[in-house]
């Protein structure tokens, strides 16, 4: 496993007004490893696409760093280096009709990046790249002197994904990109994304709200709540053994599909609404929902552990200090 991006203490906070300050991201920290999709799930709010954009460099970071092959993508100053930068990340956006101009053809909308990176001079080579890329998402090359509102929701998210990959990134953020499509349109999206990793050894970040979105696509989970990573497990680690009292609650609202089959699994309801991030409870911010809460949960934040091997967890209930109520 080799890392491709290395996230610590990652904040993104944003000033709302003279005394208020939005801590969308509060500190997180991990890895994302190289030809890997590392899904990241949580509550809309909970700064899963700020810590996104932040990555890739669309924000600047507040605090913290994230080093792209060993190299901190918020130092870097050149202008060479910003485009050879910019090339090697890309995103996918959740509503590809927004994300498309409405007045340029697909081809052009395609060739965007190579355009600006001025990657292809010849318009015959040009124009061969658009088609190839057109084939490569499963759209023809009809479609490229067409307008986005002549397509589905689906084969727009196909345009977006060409006009990511026609810059052969390395890594790609993709920020909900199967949430506004049909159900039965999410699979084949899905589908088309691992094809796409797998032949051309990219590196997803996939951004959902919801686990039983990125259950099937990633290789590893990052739980966020409230600004903070709480949890990241194995994929099949998190369904089957989730650690936290956030994650289980998650879990236990995947709807099984058929639960004769299932063991009686406890659908665990979270009370409240989800605190604000511009004032985040003290202690444990899950503290005011979690039905666990112990004393300490108040006073104390929770660290950010290692509890095994590619296993983290942020909960008092791991910690042996706080294990056994002993200093609670
Ligand atoms: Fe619940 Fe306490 Fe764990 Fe937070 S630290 S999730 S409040 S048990
Ligand atoms: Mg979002």
């Amino acid at each position: 496993k080799e890392k491709l991006l290395e996230i610590k203490d990652l904040k993104k906070h944003f000033k709302l007004d003279r005394k208020s300050i939005l801590k969308a991201v509060d500190g997180i920290s991990f890895d994302i490893y190289q030809g890997e999709t590392f899904g990241l799930v949580g509550e809309s709010g909970c700064g899963k696409s700020t810590a996104g954009r932040t990555i890739m460099r669309m924000y600047e970071a507040t605090d913290g760093k994230v080093d792209f092959v060993g190299r901190n993508v918020h130092h870097i100053q050149s202008k060479r280096e910003i485009k050879e930068f910019n090339k090697s990340m890309q995103m996918i956006f959740q509503d590809p009709y927004a994300s498309l101009n409405p007045r340029m053809t697909v081809k052009d909308i395609i060739a965007e990046g190579i355009d600006i990176h001025g990657l292809i001079k010849s318009p015959k080579e040009r124009a061969e790249r658009v088609n190839e890329l057109l084939e490569l998402v499963g759209l023809n090359k009809d479609h490229g002197s067409r307008f986005p509102h002549e397509f589905s929701g689906g084969q727009r998210q196909r345009i977006g994904i060409a006009r990511a990959l026609a810059v052969n990134p390395e890594f790609i953020v993709a920020d909900e990109p199967i949430s506004a499509l049909d159900v039965s349109i999410q699979a084949q999206i899905v589908n088309l994304l691992k094809r796409l990793q797998k032949d051309h050894g990219l590196t997803y970040l996939f951004i959902a709200h919801d686990l039983s979105m990125v259950k099937h696509i990633s290789d590893r989970v990052g739980v966020m709540y409230l600004g903070k990573m709480v949890e990241i497990a194995k994929s099949n680690e998190l369904y089957h053994e989730p650690l936290h009292p956030y994650t289980r609650a998650l879990i236990s609202a995947i709807p099984v599909p058929n639960p004769q089959l299932e063991r009686t699994r406890e659908r665990i309801i979270l009370e409240g609404d989800v605190p604000s991030p511009v004032n985040p409870p003290s202690g444990c911010r899950f503290r005011t929902r979690c039905p666990l809460a112990m004393d300490v949960c108040s006073r104390v934040e929770p660290e950010w552990q290692e509890y095994k091997e590619d296993r983290w967890v942020a909960c008092h209930l791991y910690d042996e200090r706080y294990k056994e109520g002993s200093l609670a």
